[in-house]
């Protein structure tokens, strides 16, 4: 069951991980909404290494750092995180959240934020049932995949642990899942590799920042 509410509000901090190969607007333009619906105060990126047995990102891991860097230059509710790169093996996010517990301490309301797909193939992840005794989780709409969870066992799951409210997010530290209507955005990294690939503009996808730092570098042309 999700923890009793505490007396006072304190800063809610959302970390977003993904692979960003490149970071893009499907990214972007929804984490900026939901920051402003669920009131974070800062979202922090947290670009991930790809385990060996997955196909590996065409970008190595200082491009993707540098890429989602330039991504969010200059907007205050933004900042990058960058120790998952900085080991030479992939960490469980699981393992990198309850480091950022330690960090933040017992009473600091945390959110992951993940896209609808992610929270589908949720129970594939490294102990995904230890996730809410750490942080709240925090799903965008992702056009083109269901809104249903898999079997009877995880649509309860989600349902017990169903925030109705932002506030749920501010007033505990952690064990909500909330659920926002974001902008939908059918922008997938996949796409603009793809695209780049077949020598396809993107200028309509991901900043302009990045588009040229992907030009310069003469990445997804090969
Ligand atoms: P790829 O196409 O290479 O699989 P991706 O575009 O899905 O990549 P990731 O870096 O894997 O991007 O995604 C990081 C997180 O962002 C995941 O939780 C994913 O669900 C979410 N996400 C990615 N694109 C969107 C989008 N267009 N709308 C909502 N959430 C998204």
């Amino acid at each position: 069951m999700p923890p009793h509410s505490s007396a006072s509000p304190e800063k809610l901090l959302a970390f977003f991980g993904g692979t960003f190969d490149p970071i893009h607007y499907g990214h972007l333009k929804p984490v900026a909404s939901l920051a402003q619906h669920a009131g974070f105060d800062q979202v922090i990126l947290l670009p991930n290494n790809v385990p060996p047995h997955r196909p590996q990102p065409e970008a190595n891991p200082q491009q993707r750092l540098h890429m989602v860097e330039l991504a969010v230059a200059g907007n205050p509710l933004f900042s990058v995180d960058p120790r998952e790169l900085c080991v030479d093996t992939p960490s469980y996010t699981i393992e990198t959240l309850e480091t950022l517990r330690k960090e933040h301490g017992e009473h600091c309301p945390l959110a992951f934020i993940i896209g609808q797909d992610s929270l589908l193939t949720l129970h594939r992840w490294h102990r995904w049932e230890s996730l809410l005794n750490v942080c709240h989780l925090v799903v965008m709409a992702r056009p083109g995949y269901q809104e249903q969870l898999d079997t009877p066992a995880l649509q309860s799951w989600y349902d017990i642990h169903r925030a109705t409210d932002a506030q749920q997010l501010k007033q505990n530290p952690a064990g909500f899942i909330y659920q926002v209507n974001t902008p939908l955005l059918d922008i997938s990294a996949t796409e603009i590799r793809e695209r780049r690939h077949a020598g396809l503009d993107c200028s309509d996808l991901l900043p302009y920042a990045v588009e040229r730092y992907i030009e310069s570098q003469g990445l997804y042309r090969e």
